[in-house]
C-alpha cells in the first residue's frame, strides 16, 4: 500500500500540461494564460475627470470659499465621451461629467457640491457658475495612462484568469485570448445496481449519483465532463463503454476496485492498460486504482490515457477526487499550486484512527473569536453522501497518529472556502 503522497506523484507524473487554444473571454474564466498581453492602447487614452463638476483653471479660483465665490462664465458641457472643441480662458468654466477629456486650457475640476449650481438652477440663470472653493492644479484629474502605459506588458503568461483579468482584457479591445485549454475528463460509472437519474427505480437499485458528483467535481476545476453512463459488472461492458472515452485526457471509473467478487476495474485495466498502484494508505478511499488504458489522447504518454478508477461509496468517490483528480486536472490546465487550502483548527470532536490509514473526516468549520473550530458532520460511514453536503472541510488525521482528542489543533483541507456558509 502506497502513501497519498507517493498516489499524488505517480498520478501527476502521467499527467502534462495541455495545449493552448484560443478562447472567447466569456468562456477564460479560470483558466492559465498561454501568453504574455501587452498594450496596444493608452488606458485611459487622455486626461479626464474623475467627478461629474467644472473644468476650471485653478489659479481662477485661488481664494474662493463659502463666502467668497469666484464668479465663472459657462462656455460648453462635455458628457463622457465627447471632447469639447472650446479652449478654457480665465475667466470661463466647463461643465464636465465623469469620464470626458479634459478641455485645453482647464488644469483641475471642481465637483457640482463646491458650486452654487443647485441655487442656480432654482433662480433658472445658467450661462455663469459660481466656485465656492480653492483647487490644487490636477485635482479631480486622472491622467491618460495611469491604468495602461501603450506597449506595457499587462497580464503574464501562467497566471490563472480571474473576473478582474477578464475585465482588464475587455479594457484593452481582446474578445479573445490564448489559454491552456480545459481537460477533457471522461466518467464511467459501475455497478449493476445502478439505475440512471430519471428512470424508474427497481428493487435493490440505486440511483447512480457518483456520475454526477464527479462531474460537478470536473466543472468546479475548470474541467469539461464527458459522461459515458453506467457499465455493468462485467469485463465486456466495462471496456465496451469506456472506449468511448479514449479521446478524453483522463478516464475516471467509479466503483468496482474494491476486492469483491464483481471489481473488475482492476483487471480490465490490466488487459487494456498497464496498472500502477490500486490501494492507498488512507481513509476513505483504501481502494483506488491508478494506471493508464492504450487511447488515443495527445494529454499522456503516447496511446496511453490515464484512468484513475475511484472507488464506488460516494463519500469516497468525491474525497478520492479532492486529493488526486483535482491535481490532476489543474496540473493539465497549466496550474501550479495544486493543493487545496489547508488551516489550523481547535477539534471539538474526538476521531480514533484504528487502522494507520491517514483519515479525512469530514467536518464543519466555523470561525469564531478569529480561531476555526472543527466539528465531525456526524457519522462518518463513505456510503453516507448528505454528511458530505454538510461538511466544508477534511480534518486530515496522519497514519502515526491513533486518536484526536477534543481541544487538540489539527490540519483541516478545506473543500469550499467560503466562511459566508
Ligand atoms: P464498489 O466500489 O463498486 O464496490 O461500490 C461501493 C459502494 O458504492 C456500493 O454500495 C455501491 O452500490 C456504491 N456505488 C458504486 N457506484 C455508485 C454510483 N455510481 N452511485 C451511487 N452509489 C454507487
Ligand atoms: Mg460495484
Amino acid at each position: 500500500m502506497i502513501s497519498v503522497e507517493q498516489a499524488e506523484e505517480k498520478i501527476l507524473s502521467y499527467v502534462n500540461i495541455l495545449e493552448e487554444e484560443e478562447s472567447s473571454i466569456l468562456d477564460c474564466l479560470g483558466q492559465v494564460l498561454a501568453e504574455d498581453v501587452y498594450s496596444g492602447i493608452t488606458i485611459p487614452p487622455l486626461d479626464n475627470t474623475a467627478m461629474d463638476g467644472y473644468a476650471v483653471r485653478s489659479e481662477d479660483i485661488r481664494g474662493a470659499g463659502q463666502k467668497s465665490s469666484r464668479l465663472l462664465q459657462v462656455i460648453d458641457t462635455v458628457p463622457a465621451g465627447f471632447i469639447s472643441e472650446r479652449k478654457l480662458t480665465s475667466g470661463t468654466a466647463i461643465r464636465i461629467m465623469t469620464g470626458a477629456p479634459i478641455p485645453e486650457g482647464a488644469d483641475c475640476v471642481v465637483p457640482f457640491e463646491y458650486t452654487d449650481e443647485a441655487q442656480r438652477k432654482e433662480s433658472g440663470a445658467s450661462d455663469e457658475i459660481g466656485i465656492l472653493c480653492e483647487a490644487e492644479a490636477g485635482w479631480n484629474i486622472r491622467r491618460a495612462g495611469e491604468d495602461i502605459a501603450e506597449g506595457s506588458l499587462v497580464l503574464r503568461k501562467g497566471m490563472a484568469l480571474r473576473p478582474s483579468e477578464v475585465g482588464v482584457l475587455a479594457s484593452l479591445g481582446c474578445s479573445s485570448v490564448k489559454v491552456i485549454r480545459r481537460s477533457v475528463i471522461a466518467i464511467l460509472a459501475t455497478g449493476d445496481e445502478l439505475v440512471e437519474v430519471g428512470q424508474p427505480l427497481s428493487r435493490g437499485k440505486i440511483y447512480n449519483s457518483n456520475t454526477y458528483s464527479v462531474a460537478a467535481l470536473v466543472q468546479r476545476y475548470g474541467g469539461i465532463p464527458k459522461l459515458l453512463g453506467i457499465a455493468m459488472d462485467s469485463e465486456d461492458s466495462l471496456v465496451e463503454k469506456l472506449r468511448h472515452g479514449l479521446d478524453a485526457d483522463m478516464l475516471i471509473t467509479i466503483g468496482g476496485v474494491s476486492a469483491g467478487d464483481y471489481d473488475i476495474v482492476k483487471d480490465v485495466l490490466t488487459k487494456e492498460g498497464e496498472i500502477a498502484f490500486w490501494t492507498v494508505r488512507m481513509k476513505p478511499g483504501k481502494p483506488l486504482a491508478f494506471g493508464r488504458i492504450k487511447g488515443s489522447n495527445k494529454a499522456g504518454a503516447a496511446g496511453y490515457i490515464p484512468h484513475l478508477g475511484l472507488p464506488g461509496n460516494p463519500v469516497s468517490a468525491m474525497i478520492t477526487f479532492e486529493i488526486f483528480a483535482q491535481a490532476a486536472i489543474r496540473k493539465m490546465m497549466g496550474k501550479k499550486n495544486l493543493a487545496k487550502p489547508v488551516v489550523n483548527a481547535v477539534t471539538e470532536d474526538s476521531i480514533i484512527n484504528r487502522d494507520g490509514r491517514r483519515v479525512f473526516a469530514r467536518v464543519v468549520v466555523e470561525k469564531r473569536d478569529g480561531q476555526y473550530f472543527a466539528r465531525l458532520t456526524g457519522p462518518q460511514g463513505s456510503g453516507i453522501l448528505t454528511s458530505m453536503s454538510s461538511a466544508n472541510g477534511l480534518v486530515i488525521v496522519s497514519e502515526d497518529k491513533a486518536r484526536v482528542e477534543v481541544g487538540d489543533t489539527v490540519q483541516v483541507m478545506m473543500l469550499d472556502w467560503s466562511e459566508e456558509g
